[in-house]
């Protein structure tokens, strides 16, 4: 990769001014992938002095002018979604076929999905009708930061830049250091699509150089923060002093609530949505409760769906999962592994070690536990990787109660042919967002969550909501 050293500055690529080596390491193999540039002190300083530079005109900019670069953003986008998907898979892991297809497709989906929500966006008013003298206004909120994580790169990078981008917003993105490629190429798409210099600048760096670095600059005026609720405790701590904004978006330990009505193939079907992406998922479904009279039924359909979950190298085709990102999360993954058969968690399926065949590269085995409680941490603890826990609960009320026993508070899942039953329950399930019965939610839908997953909504009007101040005016002439 041509510019893998090189940070985004104003415009242009550029050589660090306070730079230091980092291999990306790939994976599937255990091998050096690329050397990049972590920056330092200089080059975010850099980065945000052209940020700023470029605000007024950027911010000035109509409706139109936007949505026209967003428009050209998409198209270059799209010519270069395949080699986006394989640029993600080798610096992540995340297989081939999916990486293309999922990995890059959050990409367009989102990017078609501002322009929508731009288009539809008011961004000024009356306060009420017949109350025209009182005028709102909403403005970008200035120069902001964005930092993401490794497990969407493309999912997080969209989330932020073009909603920032769409409210007349500039920025510096700092993606994560172990999906930094994926940051870079879409850099270049930045660049070809034709962002004006400055509005858009991106440089690498780990958390404690320049994720810090811009948690605390006096010219950064927001922080849009993806990553792990220990990084967004300290962004916040850092951004105190400045009084920024800060918007999080952080861990989960989704429940799945599967009541006896269900679907026959819903234990399947949270199986494999538990370990899409090799379980590296904010709002992966990995605490599954079970209705006691289909329990037994459902720990058999568990164990059958993770054993013919197969494992493999992201370069191969085809529908498997892939390694997990890091030997810091596969050693992560198997201490949490060992600490549920610890602490008395039936083993059904997977556990320690490799598997069969596989044994360089990051690869874990898919691992269910059932008859777990939930003081267990396997049920508490976010483990980022291919591991289901399983309990069984005898009422609703029970069956929301575990479910809301969490720090967190992203997304609960509802498996019921009872309509009824589905409405009652996402209503008291603490959590930003419920998925029932297989569906999803609609694009331009807002993503977020409750007490410990953060803060933040991104998509839709909500997404540019978080980049805007809102300014009212008194006394506004009217015609
Ligand atoms: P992480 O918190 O280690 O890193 C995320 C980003 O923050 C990286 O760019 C990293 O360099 C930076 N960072 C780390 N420490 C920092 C600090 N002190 N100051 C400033 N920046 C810092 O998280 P990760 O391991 O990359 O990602 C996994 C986590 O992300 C999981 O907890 C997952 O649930 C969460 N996540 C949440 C969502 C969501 O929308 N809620 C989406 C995806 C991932």
């Amino acid at each position: 990769m041509d510019n893998a050293r090189n940070f985004y500055i104003n415009g242009k690529w550029t050589a660090p001014l306070d730079g230091r080596d980092f291999d990306v390491i790939n994976p599937s193999t255990e091998e050096v992938a690329t050397t990049i540039s972590l920056g330092g002190a200089a080059d975010t300083d850099a980065a945000v002095a052209a940020a700023k530079a470029a605000f007024p005109i950027w911010s000035a900019s109509s409706k139109a002018e936007r949505l026209e670069l967003m428009e050209t953003i998409l198209d270059v986008y799209m010519r270069r979604s395949d080699e986006m998907g394989a640029t993600i898979s080798e610096e992540m892991g995340a297989p081939i076929d999916m990486s293309k297809v999922q990995q890059s497709g959050t990409g367009s989906f989102h990017l078609k999905a501002f322009i929508q929500s731009l288009k539809e966006f008011e961004f000024e008013g009356p306060l009420r009708a017949g109350e025209e003298d009182t005028h709102i206004i909403h403005e970008p909120i200035g120069v902001c930061a964005l930092i993401t994580p490794w497990n969407w790169p493309m999912n997080q990078i969209t989330l932020k830049v073009i909603p920032a981008l769409a409210t007349g917003c500039t920025m510096v993105l700092k993606p994560s250091e172990q999906s930094p490629l994926s940051g870079i190429l879409f850099s270049e798409i930045m660049h070809e699509a034709g962002a004006p210099a400055g509005v858009y600048n991106m440089v690498n760096g780990d958390g404690v150089g320049v994720g810090s670095q811009l948690s605390s600059h006096k010219d950064v005026d927001m922080v849009s923060f993806t990553g792990s609720t220990r990084a967004g405790r300290a962004i916040t701590i850092a951004a105190a002093d400045t009084i920024k904004r800060v918007s999080l978006e952080l861990g989960g330990k989704g429940a799945n609530l599967v009541f006896a009505d269900a679907d026959p193939k819903a234990v399947k079907q949270g199986i494999i949505r538990c370990m899409n992406n090799t379980g590296q998922s904010c709002n992966a479904p990995t605490r599954m409760l079970v209705e006691r009279s289909r329990y037994d039924e459902a720990v058999e359909q568990a164990k059958a769906a993770a054993e013919a979950t197969t494992v493999n190298s992201a370069s191969e085709e085809g529908r498997h999962i892939g390694p997990l990102v890091s030997e810091m999360q596969f050693n992560k993954v198997q201490d949490l592994i060992q600490k549920g058969i610890d602490e008395g968690a039936k083993l059904i399926a997977g556990g320690v070690g490799r598997p069969d065949g596989l044994n360089r590269g990051f690869y874990t085995r898919p691992t269910v536990f059932a008859d777990c409680n939930n003081d267990m941490t396997v049920m508490r603890e976010e483990i980022f990787g291919p591991v289901l826990a399983m309990m069984p609960f005898d009422t609703e009320e029970e069956a929301i109660a575990i479910a809301n026993d969490t720090d967190y508070g992203l997304t609960n899942y509802v498996q019921t042919s009872d309509p009824e039953r589905a409405r009652r329950v996402a209503r008291q399930l603490r959590s930003g967002m419920v998925d029932m019965n297989g569906k999803g939610r609609g694009a331009g839908s807002p993503f977020g969550g409750m007490k410990q997953s953060g803060n933040g909504r991104e998509g839709g009007k909500w997404g540019l909501d978080e980049f805007l101040e809102v300014k009212a005016i008194g006394g506004w002439p009217v015609e």
